[in-house]
């Protein structure tokens, strides 16, 4: 072939996705794996996924979640989905559950799509007719509408843990998981969570933050578990692929 010809069936065989990572880069390392192994599945050989990555720096973005300064995160993050646009990013995957906190602003301040993560898992739990799901994830997640509200406008009845329990689960993303580290302890203290959730009703666990999947896995939860980074990476590829 051509050179020319190359460059163009290039082109046109993969859209090129802008992921806005960094929150934490311990999930986001996990991304850039599900992405380039889900694209190598489908096509085979040599082929790997056409990303952009900016990735921030979190220290700052988490200083702002925990004042509550909302407005200054989506100031960061439209100015890197802005980047990525410019750059050619035709689509846009943001790598953390609770930074769709400002999904909106994102999608108002660019033209391209954003693959909702809430979105995604929703319609993976109803696909396999199941309804009433816990969630584990940060506290904003967990305790703010924005997430919540849309997983129940997409159909589902959805049960968060306890307080205290809520706050160990936030407590270990924030002081391990993001900064890598993982402990036996905090994954037992998961697994009582997850048992609760189950004995009051919930079918399947949403991971509902990008890192817990670092932590626990099938073998730990009563009930069937949805992993918000792995959901999310292959709907991506679909995107991609699609
Ligand atoms: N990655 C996490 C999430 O999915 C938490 C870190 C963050 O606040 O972005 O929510």
């Amino acid at each position: 072939m051509l050179p020319v010809c190359r460059v163009l069936a290039y082109a046109r065989g993969m859209r090129l996705l802008g992921v806005l990572g960094g929150m934490s880069w311990t999930s986001t390392a996990e991304y850039y794996r599900l992405l380039n192994r889900g694209v190598a599945q489908r096509l085979g050989g040599l082929h790997s996924a056409r990303l952009l990555l900016h990735s921030v720096d979190f220290g700052p973005v988490a200083d702002m979640q925990h004042d509550g300064d909302w407005d200054g995160t989506a100031k960061v993050l439209v100015e890197a989905a802005q980047g990525l646009e410019a750059a050619g990013a035709e689509g846009l995957l943001v790598a953390t559950n609770t930074m769709h906190k400002v999904a909106d602003e994102l999608t108002g301040a660019t033209g391209i799509p954003l693959l909702h993560i809430a979105d995604a898992t929703a319609r993976r739990v109803l696909a396999d007719g199941r309804r009433t799901v816990g969630l584990l994830a940060t506290a904003f997640t967990m305790e703010q509408d924005f997430y919540t509200g849309r997983l129940r406008e997409l159909g589902l009845e959805v049960l968060v843990p306890e307080e205290d329990e809520r706050a160990d689960v936030h407590r270990i993303i924030y002081d391990e998981l993001v900064l890598d580290v993982v402990r036996d302890e905090s994954r037992e203290r998961y697994r009582e969570v997850m048992a609760g959730l189950a004995d009051r009703g919930a079918e399947g666990i949403i991971l509902g933050c990008t890192e817990i999947g670092l932590l626990v896995g099938e073998q730990d939860s009563p009930v069937p578990l949805y992993d918000t980074t792995t959901i999310h990476a292959e709907e991506a590829v679909d995107w991609m692929l699609g």
